[in-house]
């Protein structure tokens, strides 16, 4: 079996399409040769091998010998030199390389073929003793280093000394003696940590090889592996690179560099590199001296310079991509080391990818299927650069519940932050055990939300989500002392008004405040790039939004329609709680109808807004849902307030405030059966939706056809009942404005027992719209509030993959969806379905909702751009 593939003179036996047999590194210098760029001659020994090794005891298969000295024989030939020979010797570099570029992997040796005997020829052949010591003292450090694990330090101890004895700072100080002297010394680091120098060349060639197989299962590539979601068993191992020397370190002629193909950070087509003359691979790695930017070089050799930008054009040409290449001039001659697809940064991934489609290099669809989903929401939200997280101190990490980057100070009460932002325009993160409802004017005014408790769902995660701003949620390391006004974390205490930030995006907090940088929004490249996808794609994307400038933000990002408006998102201001406390509380219906009629107006203004703002698509609003506790006045004075306001006593009032308690009210009086206790309400609300869209035919001529939503339904004649009013109020409202009006009246499903019994409520449900969070909760029996504490042990352990609130369970959750959908329309086949959980701008879970045929998906605004990058990749 073949296990060897040469490269080298004008052949190779590899290509780019071998990545999982040769690994990344092996098959782009095959390829190269192939394509006819000067890259110095070698083999890769393949991923096959390394599995084999593994398989058997690291043991290697028995022709594996001969193909490697007849690759070195083939290498000699190319090269006209002789592995260790004294004469004119071969020198090799040993590389790993998987399939995938994996940093924990093993360092390369450089170098590898030197012995006190071959350095003399070496010597003899290039007349510059200096550089042969200096190649060989490298040897000797790497060796020892990476095969033989002898400490780093011990080298450079010895390192040191010749130069302070010398009285010189730079490497590039010494002499070839003084270099001959590193070489003596170094001997007897090896002999002091009991190991001995290999001289014979061939020796040193399979230690090492022996080392890279070994390195494929080291701590830090295993880690790697699994940091990546690089599964066992995915990969074959790596490979090993063993490559002909050539030298960047033999005098002024030469040097070393990297280039970017184009920008890596802006994505602006035009070269990017640095350059490093007299200089050896790793020195520029190791930033030991500073390197030049790549421009110099046409100073120093200007047709070295050409001849590169010449090859960095070809080398994109071919892979239709931007690349990022090692390369090494020996003596005016360049050589290619090394070229793959280049890492950037989101900004940059999006316009390499629309800039590539423009120049014709790939299709539209190309450059769609280029860009991540995820990526693109970082390009909406303030981030932090990487050095500044790397300079920052980090406190604590939470969930990522709404990505972007905030600073402020630490304050507790959102009330208190909403003054401060308004009347001294104080930056604010505002900092709870968790947020409800009544906190939202303080969220809307800080810059960031950190909650200890909550998971993906929670209250604090869903409506920053929705405002677009950084949250963290459920950072149990940070413990909230309200009333002390102090966060305690790792044994440290930081008062109100010390500052602090956040990464949404990532889940940290950090000490002090940080700069960010500004998002760019939705424009140039980005813009396009969308536009393609929308062409593309046939889900359609709508948004969750609750007020008129959501509803504005997500058309300007592109939704195409609201999939869900929470209508008791609408009530939590200051002016309006109390008017819905008072319904709640009421216990006549003419206390009730008393409030509702206070509401009546503000919800139909409210409509109108959404309505106009969506410009003539579909608005669904969904009727009154929440657990009633998270209206219900707490404090003593809220309850005082509302009692006078009622004009009850206050005992009266608290009374009541006890009696609607309830142990679970997530699964309590909530949703459909509130409108079922008190119809008034679903009256009230279709009144408000119903009127608003009559006004605005009126007023504006302006069509809309509004959604009406029933939530939490599971029994169809749950839905039967409310319908009934809903249609009977808004006929009777439409025929006497005698006005042309069409209107749906549809279901969430969120409940099991309604997606199992789809077909029956699909008779009277015009539209389905997927509840996936509390179809989660409910299919799990995850409590939305409550999960966070242990849903991390849950994926340390391996039992769930993935946070089934942040990523759709396709086997179990998603299976309701799919039989409801069909189901569904098994009774109604024209029946619109959408899903409107949080899952909706979640790329994964968008691609569930294309492949079961959904109509369309429903998310924040600020993920509605990402939503339809997912829609458009979900079909190609
Ligand atoms: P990495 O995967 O860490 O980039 P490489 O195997 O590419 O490791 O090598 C590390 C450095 O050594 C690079 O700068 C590379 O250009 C240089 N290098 C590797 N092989 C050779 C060689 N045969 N001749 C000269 N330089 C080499
Ligand atoms: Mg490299
Ligand atoms: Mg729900």
């Amino acid at each position: 079996k073949k296990y060897v593939y040469f490269f080298g003179g004008s052949k190779a036996e590899g290509d780019a399409t071998m990545k999982s047999l040769l690994g990344g590194k092996g098959a782009n210098l095959a390829e190269m040769v192939k394509l006819g760029f000067p890259v110095p001659p070698g083999f890769t020994i393949s991923t096959e091998v390394c599995k084999y090794y593994y398989d058997h005891g690291r043991k290697y298969p028995d022709d594996l010998k001969d193909q490697v000295v007849k690759a070195v024989e083939e290498l000699e030939e190319v090269t006209g030199k002789k592995f260790g020979s004294p004469e004119n010797p071969l020198l090799v570099s040993v590389r790993s390389g998987a399939a995938v570029s994996m940093p924990g992997m093993m360092d390369t040796i450089l170098n590898l073929g030197l012995n006190n005997e071959t350095v003399q020829g070496m010597i003899n052949a290039t007349g510059n003793p200096r550089f042969c010591y200096d190649a060989y003292r490298r040897f000797m450090q790497m060796f020892g280093d990476v095969v033989l694990g002898i400490e780093h330090s011990y080298f450079e101890e010895q390192l040191n000394a010749v130069k302070s004895k010398r009285g010189v700072k730079l490497d590039t100080d010494l002499t070839a003696d003084d270099l001959k002297e590193v070489v003596q010394r170094y001997m007897d680091v090896y002999k002091n940590a009991g190991q001995e120098f290999p001289q014979d060349p061939w020796d040193q060639l399979w230690k090492a090889i022996d080392a890279v197989f070994g390195s494929w299962m080291n701590e830090r590539a295993i880690k790697y592996r699994e940091l990546n979601g690089i599964k066992e068993g995915e990969l074959l191992g790596t490979a090993v690179n063993v490559v002909t020397m050539v030298f960047g370190n033999m005098g002024d002629d030469s040097g070393t560099g990297v280039a970017f193909t184009r920008d890596p950070n802006t994505g602006e087509k035009q070269f990017y590199g640095e350059y490093l003359p007299n200089a050896q691979g790793e020195d520029v790695v190791a930033g030991i001296r500073t390197p030049y930017p790549l421009t110099k070089l046409e100073e120093i050799m200007p047709d070295v310079y050409k001849q590169l930008l010449d090859i960095f054009v070809k080398l994109e040409n071919h892979y239709r991509d931007m690349q990022d290449i090692e390369f090494t001039i020996e003596k005016g001659k360049l050589y290619l080391l090394q070229t793959r697809t280049g890492k950037r940064t989101p900004f940059a991934a999006v316009k390499i990818a629309v800039d590539l489609a423009e120049e014709g290099l790939i299709s539209k669809e190309e450059a769609i299927m280029r860009v991540s989903p995820e990526h693109i929401e970082t390009l909406l939200h303030p981030y932090f650069l990487p050095e500044t997280k790397q300079n920052a101190k980090l406190l604590a990490k939470g969930i990522a519940a709404s990505p972007g980057a905030a600073s402020g100070v630490i304050i507790f009460d959102p009330s208190e932050a909403e003054r401060l932002v308004k009347e001294s325009s104080k930056d604010v993160i505002l900092v709870r055990p968790e947020t409800s409802p009544e906190d939202i004017a303080g969220m809307a005014a800080a810059n960031g939300i950190l909650t200890s408790t909550g998971g993906k769902t929670s209250h604090a995660a869903v409506v920053a989500r929705g405002m677009g701003k950084a949250c963290i949620v459920g950072c149990e390391a940070i413990e909230v002392e309200e009333e002390a006004e102090l966060i305690r974390v790792n044994g440290r205490e930081f008062a109100k008004g010390s500052w602090i930030s956040i990464d949404g995006t990532t889940g940290e907090v950090f000490e002090g405040k940080l700069d960010s940088v500004k998002p760019q929004g939705l424009e140039g490249p980005l813009a396009k790039l969308l536009d393609w996808a929308d062409e593309v794609k046939k889900l359609g994307v709508r948004t969750n939004a609750d007020t008129p400038r959501d509803a504005t933000v997500a058309r300007e990002f592109g939704a195409q329609g609201i999939g869900l408006c929470r209508t008791e998102h609408m009530f939590f201001d200051e002016e309006r709680i109390p008017a819905v406390r008072q319904m709640i509380v009421a216990k006549t219906l003419e206390q009730r109808q008393a409030a509702l009629d206070k509401l009546l107006p503000m919800q139909k203004e409210d409509f109108k807004g959404l309505f106009k703002a969506m410009e003539g698509y579909p608005v669904t609003i969904r009727l009154l849902d929440p657990p009633l506790h998270e209206f219900l006045p707490k404090e003593e004075e809220d309850i005082k307030s509302l009692a006078e306001e009622m004009n009850i006593s206050y005992d009266e009032l608290k009374s009541t405030v006890e009696e609607l308690h309830e142990f679970n009210p997530m699964m309590g009086h909530r949703g459909c059966r509130l409108a079922i206790t008190y119809p008034e309400i679903a009256v009230m609300q279709t009144k408000a939706i119903i009127g608003a869209a009559i006004e605005l035919l009126k007023e504006e001529g302006q069509t809309v056809i509004p959604e009406i939503m029933i939530p939490l339904v599971g029994h169809i004649n749950e839905l039967k009942y409310l319908k009934k009013i809903i249609v009977d109020t808004a006929d009777a409202m439409i025929k006497e404005a005698g006005v042309e009006l069409n209107y749906k009246v549809g279901t969430m499903i969120e409940i099991p027992r309604a997606a199992l019994t789809a077909d029956e409520i699909a008779k009277e449900a015009e539209f389905f719209s997927f509840g996936t969070n509390d179809l989660t909760q409910m299919t799990f029996g995850f409590s939305r509030d409550d999960y966070g504490k242990f849903v991390g042990d849950y994926v340390e352990k391996g039992i769930l993959e993935v946070d089934p609130f942040q990523k759709l369970d396709r086997i179990g959750v998603g299976q309701l969806v799919k039989m409801g959908t069909e189901r569904g329309r098994s009774t109604r086949p024209d029946l619109k379905v959408g899903i409107c959980g949080e899952h909706g701008g979640e790329p994964s879970s968008v691609e569930f909702c294309h492949l079961v045929g959904l109509d369309y998906v429903s998310c924040s605004p600020y993920r509605v751009p990402v939503a339809r990058l997912a829609a458009a990749q979900a079909f190609l």
